[in-house]
């Protein structure tokens, strides 16, 4: 038995790809080049197996274009900037038992090193070492020559740079502008700084003045068209509401609304404050049609959200409808409980202002009642919104009682209705968090108008049509989330750019501001290309002028005055400059699903905003995440593994593959301990099947039978499988293709030969077989297990690193469908002689093959012929039959059989029909001797072949008569 010794083989291999410099990648003229690159981590805590899907998958990817040609560079650095190092620190000075057990017993941090994670660059150096030993050690093949972190000195040169090209393209505001902000931090706050690390999604909303006398109820919403549907009004009546002077007018909000009226820079002064429950019953007017309706209680009234007062639109809002009715009902059972009488209200019926196709008059009821909610509390609620809102956005249509805007689509109305009311006076506007988003400190985060602050511009027209168009052109995978691109590029506005605190680069204009984390590493990935050259230079900070990155990224200026200013060499600068040409554009970006709302769309802004066309990023690939048996990772569940304990525990390549088995495209990969193990026997019987063929040697083609081009017919099709799925990076797929299903066919066709081994001639042709199989199996599980395939291809006597090696292609003349058709007939026998013995319980002492009469095929493939004119019926068949004067003779039997193969044929896929058709009649008892001793094996007994109506046929239970073309009859005796 040869046991895989995992941790001898991944030193091994890791040591001969450094030393050798595998994977240190320089421009070459003669390849064409793949440059991708993947987040660098921030290091503030160690790496658990998390990390890994989306790090393993950029692996892959890099090692699937190396084996294709290309010149492939991945490198790798550190991300130090910003708070999370701060936050980091603080928890650990202040000894957080929660984090200490983190630090502690989940990632073993020896106790005596905490003191000197208490600054925040000794715990980034600590942790980026432990990453990038952790990445080393399972295996990815980074070029670590171009490593760097976002604090050295020549990084914020390079971002000094990168801002002063934003401002002079204008893409640099300084202003007031609505940010999302922690009330007790003190601080906006981005995604980084966020429970669950959500973005702060900002919405305008349209605040409509509904009024009794002087008094405004103001409602927030984000569907002012259906306004015109309003029947009546909610208020929270547990909630605490103000009457409050805001900005000269009496409102009527909840006490949080007061709060963030005054952060967006209202003028707002509270009067007196009460219940919501005292309003309930008063008649209210809609200004925009005059309508008049009564308020009302509803518990689903979030105070926290918008103004505490909500419009109710029940024929377009699932809340607004199973609100009413659930208060129709309570109101009828219980009418003293109420300030209303319930007959003020059981005539409030929804009010229809929009139709789309596919929904009744009230889109809302469908839903509702399709999901069968009944209560306003009810979760589902949440889902049933988002589809009315989106069905009604995407198809809907005004109708005729909305006045100039009937039969406006919904998505023109909703802006032109919010333009009018506004412009009227009828309505306002407020920004508000899109949905609600905690600060890690676990206050609500909400929208502060941001005075002097720096920004960056992304709600600038021009600019996202450059984005929009980069979008268009690039390749992102999965393919369905080019439209989630676009809608980041249309709702991104203002982002602040710069802090007061926190680790990073200074304004170059305002050196009191510090770049936050999300706006340094935008364009990182063009600083890689030209890291070695600089660091080969070795030069002062000071000597990295706009002028020499301009020189370098933008190819402005001419080399000998640059050389001049800067104290490069001329040769140097053009050096540096051309292998950021020869890299440049980037191909493929890796990201997790999380950063498409900011950071993705950012780097294509950034790169848009500072280079040409030609140099826009090609490519983006959106990783899903990884769940331990199920559930999300997590310290309260205790089910965090840290890479390296995975890594030591069940070996680097059977934790990759277990990584990627499971990572479908836009689902999370649910990794388990068992599946790890279970990966590793998959890998011990790969390796112990390809130690036996190396043993047997190559073998020679030239007795080569049926099913022998059937395993190779087989392998082409995996082949063409596993490319056809990496293009998308489907890596399931690709895995099973390559591993699970070949195994399968390569079980089959080993113990279709096993007894053929004994004549040296068959041998030989099936050793060729098998090692064609493996050559191709061990190049194809390459990128996903490079370790254990290094080592199988060196023992084949490989030539180079296998990481190298040519990535398989199909060989057009191995295809044979004839071989597969064949050998799929000899399976189905099998198949037939098992159900067989299954159901009678016999051990079988003979089996019996009859194959089908020459008259059969005739007819066959005559109702072949008809088939593929869709002229196939039995009558059509009979009469065609019976024009052949051989048929004559079979009166009685050519109706009968005729019946019974019509519908067969008419089930053939096209393709198989048209390959029967042109293979003819099959001389079905040589196909089946050849499986003779096969079958003889399998049995344990003696097998006769013959065709129904030889002379010499044996047919004691009569069956031969059943033999049809490619369905044998069989006899078990
Ligand atoms: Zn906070």
């Amino acid at each position: 038995m040869h046991m895989v010794d995992w941790k001898a083989i991944e030193e091994k291999w890791q040591r001969r790809w450094s030393e050798a410099g595998a994977f240190e990648t320089d421009p070459d003229p003669e390849k064409p080049k793949f440059y991708l690159t993947v987040a660098y981590p921030y290091p503030n805590s160690p790496q658990h197996i998390g990390h890994g899907r989306t790090y393993t998958m950029t692996d892959v990817h890099a090692r699937w274009k190396r084996m294709q040609g290309y010149n492939v560079l991945l490198p790798m650095a550190w991300h130090y900037t910003g708070t999370p190092l701060f936050a980091m620190v603080e928890r650990l000075k202040e000894r957080d038992p929660e984090l200490l057990e983190t630090f502690l017993n989940i990632y073993n941090i020896p106790e005596e090193r905490l003191p000197e994670l208490e600054d925040p660059i000794s715990m980034a150096e600590y942790f980026a070492e432990e990453i990038k030993h952790g990445m080393q050690r399972i295996g990815y093949s980074v070029d670590w020559r171009r490593e760097f972190t976002t604090v050295d000195p020549v990084y914020s040169k390079f971002i000094e740079w990168q801002f002063e090209k934003l401002r002079q393209r204008g893409f640099i505001t300084q202003g007031s502008h609505p940010v999302g902000w922690c009330p007790s931090c003190g601080n906006p706050v981005g995604q980084h700084d966020t429970v669950g690390d959500k973005e702060p999604e900002i919405e305008e909303f349209t605040i409509i003045k509904f009024r009794k006398g002087d008094m405004v109820f103001p409602a927030g919403t984000l569907r002012p068209e259906t306004v015109f549907g309003v029947t009546n009004m909610w208020i929270n009546p547990d909630a605490t509401y103000v009457e409050a002077k805001v900005d000269g007018e009496t409102w009527i909000i909840s006490a949080e609304a007061a709060d963030k009226l005054e952060l967006l820079e209202r003028s707002v002064e509270r009067v007196s404050e009460f219940q919501g429950s005292k309003f309930i019953g008063i008649t209210i007017t809609n200004p925009v049609t005059g309508d008049e309706f009564p308020m009302l209680p509803a518990s689903f009234v979030d105070p926290k959200a918008v103004t505490g007062v909500v419009m109710s639109v029940p024929a377009h809002a699932p809340f607004d409808l199973v609100a009413l009715d659930q208060l129709k009902r309570e109101a009828k059972k219980n009418p003293d409980a109420y300030r209303f009488k319930p007959s003020d209200i059981k005539d409030l019926e929804p009010i229809s202002v929009l139709e789309i196709d596919g929904y009744g008059p009230v889109p809302a009821r469908d839903v509702v009642d399709r999901m069968g909610i009944t209560d306003q509390e009810d979760p589902k609620l949440e889902k049933a919104t988002k589809e009315v809102y989106s069905a009604e956005f995407h198809g809907g249509r005004m109708r005729n009682n909305t006045g100039q805007y009937a039969s406006m689509p919904v998505q023109q109305a909703k802006e032109a209705v919010k333009e009018d009311i506004v412009a009227k006076g009828f309505a306002t506007t407020m920004y508000e968090m899109l949905e609600p988003v905690q600060c890690r400190c676990g206050s609500e985060v909400v929208v502060k108008i941001f005075e002097n602050q720096w920004f960056i511009n992304y709600g600038d027209p021009a600019w996202k049509r450059l984005a929009h168009e980069n979008i268009d052109s690039m390749t992102i995978i999965p393919y369905e989330l080019r439209q989630e691109f676009h809608n980041v590029v249309d709702w991104l506005r203002e982002k602040a750019c710069a802090r007061k605190a926190g680790l990073g680069t200074p304004l170059p204009w305002a050196s009191d501001w510090i770049i936050e984390a999300l706006s340094d590493s935008v364009i990182y990935m063009a600083y890689y290309t030209v890291i070695k050259g600089i660091n080969e230079v070795g030069p002062e900070p000071e000597q990295l002028t706009e002028e020499f990155w301009d020189y370098v990224f933008l190819g402005r200026g001419d080399a000998e005055s640059v050389a001049e200013a800067t104290g490069f060499t001329a040769e140097k600068l053009m050096e540096i400059h051309e292998e950021f040409s020869y890299f440049y554009p980037l191909d493929a970006r890796h990201s997790g699903r999380d950063l498409i709302s900011n950071h993705l769309t950012y780097m294509v802004f950034c790169h848009d905003g500072i280079w040409p066309r030609e140099l826009w990023p090609r490519g983006i690939v959106v990783n899903g995440s990884v769940l331990m048996e199920g559930s999300k990772m997590s310290k309260s569940l205790n089910n965090i593994i840290p890479l390296i304990n995975a890594i030591d525990g069940f070996g680097a390549d059977p934790l990759r593959l277990s990584l990627m088995i499971t990572a479908e495209p836009l689902k999370d990969a649910d990794f388990s301990p068992d599946l790890a193990k279970n990966m590793g026997d998959n890998l011990e019987r790969f390796h112990q099947r390809a130690v036996k063929i190396i043993e047997q040697g190559r073998g020679s083609p030239d007795n080569l039978h049926d099913i022998d081009r059937w395993m190779l017919s087989r392998l082409q099709s995996y082949i063409a499988e596993a490319d056809e799925a990496l293009k998308e990076l489907k890596v399931r797929k690709t895995i099973h293709a390559a591993m699970y299903n070949l195994n399968q066919d390569m079980d089959w066709y080993q113990k279709r030969v096993a007894r053929e081994l004994e004549r040296p001639e068959r041998a030989d042709a099936i050793r060729y077989v098998e090692w064609r199989v493996l050559d191709t199996q061990v190049r194809m599980m390459t990128p996903f297990t490079p370790h254990l395939c290094e080592e199988i291809w060196e023992k084949m006597g490989g030539e180079g690193f296998i990481a190298f090696a040519e990535w398989p292609k199909v060989d057009v003349s191995s295809v044979s469908q004839m071989s597969e058709v064949l050998e799929g007939m000899i399976k189905t026998c099998m198949e037939d002689i098992q159900k067989i013995t299954r159901v009678t319980g016999i051990r079988p002492a003979k089996i019996h093959f009859y194959t089908a009469d020459g008259w059969k095929w005739k007819i066959y493939l005559k109702a072949l012929e008809l088939a593929k004119k869709e002229q196939l019926d039995v009558g059509t068949l009979i009469k065609e039959a019976f024009k052949d004067a051989e048929m004559k003779a079979r009166s009685k039997a050519v109706p009968g059989y005729a019946r019974q193969i019509v519908d067969d044929v008419i089930k053939l896929p096209d393709d198989e029909m048209e390959l029967q058709l042109k293979m003819g009649q099959l001389n079905e008892v040589n196909i089946l001797m050849d499986a003779v001793s096969f079958i003889e094996g399998e049995h344990g007994c003696e097998v006769a072949v013959s065709a129904e109506s030889d002379p010499w046929t044996e047919d004691p239970a009569k069956r031969a008569h059943r033999a049809k073309p490619y369905r044998p009859a069989i006899y078990v005796q």
